[in-house]
């Protein structure tokens, strides 16, 4: 539906987007992550037309569109701010696309009615933008997106002004929608949290390049640099040697400590030392001894934070080697794990990631 062909964005001597390329289904969520300045709005603003790039072509369901202004694209751009026209109704901001397009006022009332449906405003049809609430306004800026039916819908950080629980909401009302709809959502966030509650897949963009594309689990279980390892979740990133290959098995020591078993990342034959991420989630404690084969450690919980549903705990290896793990809070009155406690930890192969550094 949207396809990026090394597309380049310079203003002056600076670059803003540096070569990517990227293909968008149809009635695929995709999302750009990334930090603030990375060139996520700069990505999006071409494919809506209002930015040229300085190489490459945009193509939108197969049709070279790179030199189309926006109005005459199949795109729609909900904005941050939401722009919404203050001194019209909510339905005549909906109407306003189909109004200028000149579909017929029985058409338009039905349309709307639909859409406001959709985005649960009924009732609000009336009301002026200065009187809904931020999460009201933002659905009456989605709804008149929607309403033109556009085949693609860019949508650039439209929850930021949300509180975080209205933020959650409706991330998951907007998912929702769009699968109802089956439109092609391409959403911006530097959120990773809200990039994995929402995406079909993830474009993790750094410094205006693209650092890894794939789906929300690939991008969260197998980061494939530093950068997108500790820009999604947490994570342990740790230097380590290899000392032996086996068939499917590589040994390594972890920061020169601790000696673990990971799975065989393809690591070049002379490889020697390598980088590791490890989620403090998949680090498992025990009380007891466990009963697996790999990589089981003793350590001491040697700091513990509480984090709600979760302890954030840091362990500490005889070696000295401090990794960071997370155990959930199943009961308010079992202290599950407390400081000073020696624990028995135990990490599966798969979940020692190789990655590169940034
Ligand atoms: P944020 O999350 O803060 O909105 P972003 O990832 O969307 O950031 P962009 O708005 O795409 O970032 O900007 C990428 C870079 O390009 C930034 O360094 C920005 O200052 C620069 N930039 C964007 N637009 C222009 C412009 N019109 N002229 C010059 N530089 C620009």
């Amino acid at each position: 539906m949207v396809e990026l062909r090394s597309v380049t964005k310079r203003f002056g001597s600076f670059t803003a987007v540096q070569d990517i390329n990227l293909s968008v289904r149809a009635a695929e969520f995709m999302t750009f992550l990334g930090p603030s300045g990375c060139g996520k709005t700069t990505v999006l603003r071409m494919i809506s037309g209002f930015e040229t790039p300085t190489e490459g072509v945009v193509l939108l369901d197969g049709k070279d569109v790179t030199l189309e202004p926006p109005y005459r694209r199949d795109v729609n751009q909900v904005f941050q701010s939401y722009a919404l026209f203050p001194h019209l109704t909510v339905a005549d901001n909906i109407a306003f696309g189909l109004r200028m397009k000149k579909v017929s006022r029985i058409e338009i009332a039905e349309r709307v009615k639909r859409v406001v449906d959709l985005v649960s405003l009924g009732g609000f049809e009336q009301r002026k933008p200065g009187e809904l609430s931020g999460g009201q306004r933002q659905r009456v800026a989605l709804a008149r997106a929607i309403v033109c039916e556009p085949k693609v819908l860019l949508l650039d950080e439209p929850l930021s002004a949300l509180d975080a629980k209205l933020r959650h909401q409706m991330q998951i009302e907007l998912k929702r929608l769009q699968q109802r709809l089956g439109i092609t959502f391409i959403f911006v966030t530097h959120d990773q949290e809200e990039a994995l509650t929402m995406s079909d897949r993830i474009a993790v963009i750094n410094k205006g390049k693209i650092e890894q594309l794939g789906s929300v689990n690939e991008i969260y279980h197998q980061p494939r640099t530093t950068f997108v390892a500790n820009f999604i979740g947490e994570a342990n990133i740790l230097p380590a040697t290899v000392l032996e290959r086996g068939d499917e098995r590589v040994h390594i020591k972890l920061d020169g400590k601790l000696d673990l078993v990971i799975r065989d990342a393809n690591l070049a034959a002379d490889t020697e030392s390598v980088l590791v991420s490890i989620r403090p989630e998949k680090i498992h404690i025990e009380k007891q001894h466990p009963s697996g084969d790999f990589n089981v450690f003793e350590a001491e919980i040697a700091e513990e934070i509480f984090k709600g549903a979760t302890d954030e705990l840091t362990l500490r290896h005889e070696s000295g080697l401090e990794l960071t793990a997370c155990a959930a809070n199943e009961s308010a009155h079992e202290e599950c794990f407390a400081k000073g406690d020696k624990v028995w930890c135990s990490l599966h192969p798969n979940d020692v990631v190789v990655v590169q550094e940034e």
